[in-house]
């Protein structure tokens, strides 16, 4: 059972205890408020906080004695960083996936195209990233999921299985869409905020911050990626670290067997 039936029972039992204990004027009525805002409290960070595995679960890491790590990139592909990004990942000869979105794959084809032919991993990013997408309808995000991997399918001619959130919101509708079109949420371990912060604390953080069986969250949307990515890359075979795909790292299938 996932955390948020549990405490979504716990806070209901809890809650029509003191409704009785309110009723013979046993409690004060403002006691209410205490479990109804924890229970909200409790739902936003489920929602915000992708490693708490709140509502469903997600791939974020996994334990192994082994120093191995995952190198995922969201957002793209982009028609300038992304072939900048795959150069630099085969002079390291690291792999790598790539969480697209559809409407970027339409617009770059060739580009997910040599990703594929390079040996990394497509994944699914949404179609339109929009703002609004966690408060979309299961129905919708499925659409969305399944525009996707259509676009995927089309362009590599296989249909991935592996889905990330975008923000890494998740909550009850996209539980729903991931069900009815067969994904695996991955999450990520490490958070570089590579798309706000400048290059070195950036690499600070990723220095700093990597662990074994960890997945490492990056960008290919601009262009200080490239600077980061390459000097990260050196620093982790200085440390030993090996850098291997999602699904290595967490035995599951990127694709559907055809
Ligand atoms: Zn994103």
């Amino acid at each position: 059972m996932f955390r948020y039936t549990t405490i979504s029972i716990l806070f209901f039992i809890i809650l029509f205890a003191m409704i009785i204990l309110l009723q013979r004027q046993a409690i004060p009525a403002w006691s209410l408020a205490i479990p109804v805002t924890l229970y909200l409290l409790k739902l936003v960070l489920g929602s915000t906080l992708i490693g708490l595995n709140f509502y469903f679960f997600s791939y974020c890491k996994t334990k192994t004695n082994e120093k191995v790590i995952a190198l995922t990139f969201d957002d793209g592909p982009h028609p300038v960083i992304t072939p900048k990004l795959l150069d630099i990942l085969e002079k390291h000869e690291a792999k790598a996936t790539f969480f697209c979105l559809g409407k970027n794959i339409a617009e770059n084809n060739s580009i997910t195209k040599q990703t594929d032919k390079n040996g990394h991993l497509i994944g699914n990013h949404t179609f339109t990233h929009s703002k609004w997408f966690d408060l979309f309808s299961a129905k919708k995000m499925a659409a969305e999921i399944k525009a996707t991997n259509k676009e995927i399918e089309h362009t590599i001619g296989k249909k991935p299985t592996l889905f990330r959130p975008p923000y890494g919101v998740t909550n009850p509708s996209l539980k729903k869409a991931l069900e009815k079109t067969n994904m695996f949420s991955i999450g990520w371990s490490l958070r570089s905020f590579d798309a706000v912060r400048d290059k070195q604390k950036v690499l600070n953080k990723l220095k700093s911050k990597t662990k074994a069986g960890g997945v490492v969250l990056l960008h290919d949307t601009d262009e200080k990626i490239i600077p980061i990515i390459d000097e990260y890359l050196v620093w982790l075979k200085t440390n030993q670290f090996k850098i291997v795909s999602l699904d290595k790292l967490f035995n599951i299938e990127a694709y559907e067997s055809a």
